[in-house]
């Protein structure tokens, strides 16, 4: 039963009162509400009792689907301890044991764990750490303060991580507040900047990177990196190699490697941490998202010991980190990532993506055939399907006929909810999900292109 008086009440009172992120309200108001009360495993289900195949993963988060038994169990066991306590000037038992585990977990060398409670602010800590670590390193060299990102990158929308995000259309507002940067090309195959094809090209797009490292990297505190795959850039994963040679760069010219892992940490890419792909090992690590398993916002930057050290002193010393939050290290959240990361284990989560990763791209495959289908990128349960108006030439549709918003609408219809970034589709599915949900998203996402296509060619007929 659509449309009952309770939702009509809720979904006027959102338009009221609510500012939703990244959304144009005018457009928003436009049309009633998706207002989601209930989630069971890869589903979300509405006020109206519909149900929607969760192939956002909630935005990125969800890692074993909503309700699990298990996180569920968790925090509620803390709920009836203490739902918070500071870290300031105290600790507590859930945020101790996640450090611990975290740092077992983290590719080796990452030694300590700065707790905060999102994606954005754990890659700020981290630019924090890195400028303030030059300053006081055993050599100090107090110039480095500037950072390279990569183009198109994003880190988040705070101040500082939109400083190191490449994304135009977030940033052109607020230029006056960001801070310089050296930005480098994405390596974006599919779109070669420098029209080469991998691997004859045999990474030539290091070498822009190189000469900026050459020159400036007395200046220069950190690099800030995707790890095999930028995300909110379209889902363009980096040709073998790269990460790996982005870390004998940045060793070489004595600057820090920041791994945002943000979107990829916590199995995303078939690995723990997308970092292991090609055994890096970062200076600092960013991780959030999926840290508690798509519950509540807790997030956290992982540091050496070599940095943690710098900062080690007398308190008259000045050495002190300066940083922290209200909620920094919130023993529920924490509870609820100790109760995610024991899923992984007790499920064998990262294991059984091995085998499911290889058949998901060969159920994608099917996408091939559609002739709006550009290109489909998948790294992992991270995947995005390029949409094109000519295959060959890979010609976009003009942006203002807005066909990755048209397809998402289509399939929100269908019991599918996406989330396209432009005429990117996205899917990322929760880790958990059953080899039959997958291949429904799959199904329906063909659905709904070939519905927007008939719909598209009866319009253009028409006139
Ligand atoms: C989502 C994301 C962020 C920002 O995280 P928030 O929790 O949304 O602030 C940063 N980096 C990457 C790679 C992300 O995908």
């Amino acid at each position: 039963m659509p449309g009952s008086f309770r939702v009509k009440q809720l979904q006027q009172a959102d338009k009221d009162f609510v500012w939703h992120p990244f959304t144009q309200m005018k457009e928003w108001v436009h049309h009633a509400p998706l207002i989601l009360n209930r989630g069971k495993g890869s589903y979300v289900f509405d006020l109206d009792g519909n149900q929607y195949l969760d192939a956002t993963a909630s935005i990125w988060v969800n890692i074993h689907g909503h309700r699990q038994p298990e996180i569920d169990r968790a925090i509620r066991a803390q709920l009836s301890k203490v739902a918070h306590t500071t870290m300031l000037g105290a600790s507590n038992p859930p945020t101790i044991q996640l450090a611990k585990a975290l740092v077992h977990l983290a590719p080796k060398g990452l030694t300590k764990v700065f707790y905060s409670d999102n994606g954005s602010t754990a890659v700020e800590i981290a630019a924090k750490m890195a400028v303030q670590y030059w300053k006081q390193c055993p050599d100090p060299q107090p110039d480095k303060t500037r950072f390279v990102h990569v183009g198109s990158s994003y880190h988040g929308d705070t101040v500082g991580s939109l400083s190191l995000s490449g994304i135009e259309g977030f940033r052109r507002s607020f230029l006056s507040l960001l801070f310089p940067t050296y930005a480098i090309d994405s390596p974006h195959c599919y779109r070669c900047p420098l029209s080469l094809k991998f691997p004859d090209c045999r990474l030539a797009c290091m070498s822009p990177l190189e000469s900026i490292l050459k020159e400036h990297h007395q200046s220069i505190a950190g690099l800030i990196i995707e790890p095999m795959v930028q995300a909110v850039a379209g889902i363009i994963p980096a040709p073998p190699g790269y990460l790996r040679a982005i870390r004998e760069l940045c060793t070489r010219y004595q600057v820090l490697m920041i791994a945002d892992e943000v979107a990829t940490g916590f199995g995303r890419t078939g690995r723990m941490f997308a970092c292991e792909h090609e055994q890096v090992t970062p200076d600092l690590l960013a991780v959030a998202k999926g840290l508690t398993g798509g519950y509540l916002p807790l997030a956290a930057t992982l540091a050496t010991e070599q940095i943690y050290r710098a900062f080690w002193g007398e308190y008259d010393e000045g050495r002190t980190f300066f940083h922290g939050h209200s909620y920094t290290g919130n023993p529920l959240g924490c509870a609820a990532a100790l109760a995610t990361l024991q899923v992984f284990k007790r499920q064998r989560t990262i294991q059984k993506l091995k085998k499911r990763i290889p058949w998901l791209h060969a159920q994608l495959q099917t996408l091939q055939q559609d002739p709006w289908v550009g290109d489909i990128r998948q790294v992992g349960y991270m995947i995005g399907i390029e949409i094109v108006s000519d295959k060959i030439s890979k010609c976009v549709f003009p942006s203002e006929e807005r066909m990755g918003y048209h397809i998402a609408a289509q399939a929100r219809i269908l019991g599918l909810l996406i989330r396209p970034i432009g005429d990117i589709l996205i899917l990322m599915p929760p880790l958990s999900a059953s080899t039959k949900e997958l291949r429904q998203m799959v199904d329906i996402l063909i659905l709904a292109i070939a519905l927007v296509r008939a719909k598209r060619s009866s319009s253009s007929h028409a006139q």
